[in-house]
């Protein structure tokens, strides 16, 4: 093991614990503690709690030579799901890795704010644009059935990657690469009720802010944007040209960008409203089409 602490001569869960907190703290890891339970219990493929019900079990050779390489990308910072290469989004496993945004907590509630609002509609039909890892459109999906789901994505590989999630929750999703700049979606995929989104909304100009877990490893197309307002007037302009009549633009927003998005937004004849996150931010913009 790297280090230069105390290595146990024998090893077990405690002690592995123990000390990779110890490692990871030195190297100024986020949540090391954390890091090592979920690390450890991928390794061993148990429930990072039962961690705790096996305190003296042994780690063996081929246990410890797997956990070496964990433990030196989380000491490089690499964020622990693009390691274990999962995460937990709406209750449903995920596959990532660094072709796609690891889903976040407040992107949950995007998808809990589209289904309490559509509750008692049937077999819509919904697009989701920047699809990333699938999480969007497979959340809304498992939830719904009696939808139907688009998503798309201007990457092949995150693509990829939001197919094999969908095949691993038995979702059935049209997958297809567009650029949300292009008003026009191909072939003959339109009039949608819904349209949600979670594009690039970090202005360029904040990436040296941001946590370098964040920024070093994640996709900066995901993320970052030279022209955040021009990202959400494209998305106006797409959900215009392709939703129904009475149909709703849901996005996710830069929490300090509320104002100016809205106003993006609502020149593509849209009227928003703000919604805020379980933490108080504004963090969702719900878009409705004005009837003339
Ligand atoms: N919420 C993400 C973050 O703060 C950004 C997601 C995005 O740009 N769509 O890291």
């Amino acid at each position: 093991m790297p280090d230069k602490a105390a290595v146990p001569k024998v090893w077990t869960v405690l002690s592995m614990l123990d000390w990779a907190t110890a490692y990871f703290e030195g190297k100024g890891i986020n949540q090391p503690r954390l890091s090592i339970e979920w690390l450890l219990a991928d390794t061993l493929g148990c429930k990072r709690l039962d961690l705790y019900l096996q305190f003296d079990r042994l780690l063996h050779t081929k246990e410890l030579s797997a956990l070496k390489p964990a433990l030196l990308r989380r000491a490089a910072h690499e964020p622990l799901q693009y390691i274990t290469g999962k995460t937990d989004f709406y209750g449903l496993e995920m596959k990532v890795g660094p072709d796609v945004l690891i889903p976040r907590p407040e992107t949950e509630q995007l998808v809990e704010l589209i289904c309490n609002d559509i509750s008692d509609r049937q077999n819509l039909r919904v697009l989701d644009i920047g699809t990333g890892s699938g999480c969007i459109a497979i959340a809304l999906k498992t939830e719904r059935p009696d939808f139907s789901l688009a998503a798309a994505d201007i990457s092949e590989r995150a693509l990829a990657i939001a197919m094999k999630n969908a095949a691993t929750h038995d979702c059935e999703i049209d997958f297809f690469r567009h650029d949300l700049f292009q008003p026009r979606l191909p072939d003959d995929r339109t009039s949608f009720d819904v349209i949600v989104s979670n594009p690039p909304y970090i202005p360029l100009s904040e990436k040296q802010r941001i946590d370098a877990e964040v920024s070093k490893f994640e996709p900066a197309e995901a993320l970052f944007h030279q022209d955040v307002r021009s990202v959400y007037g494209a998305l106006g302009r797409l959900a215009q040209a392709n939703l129904r009549a009475g149909g709703v633009l849901y996005v996710e927003i830069h929490e300090e960008m509320g104002e100016e998005i809205s106003k993006a937004v609502a020149e593509h004849g849209f009227s928003v409203a703000l919604k805020p996150d379980y933490a108080g931010k504004s963090r969702m913009l719900v878009c409705s089409q004005q009837s003339n």
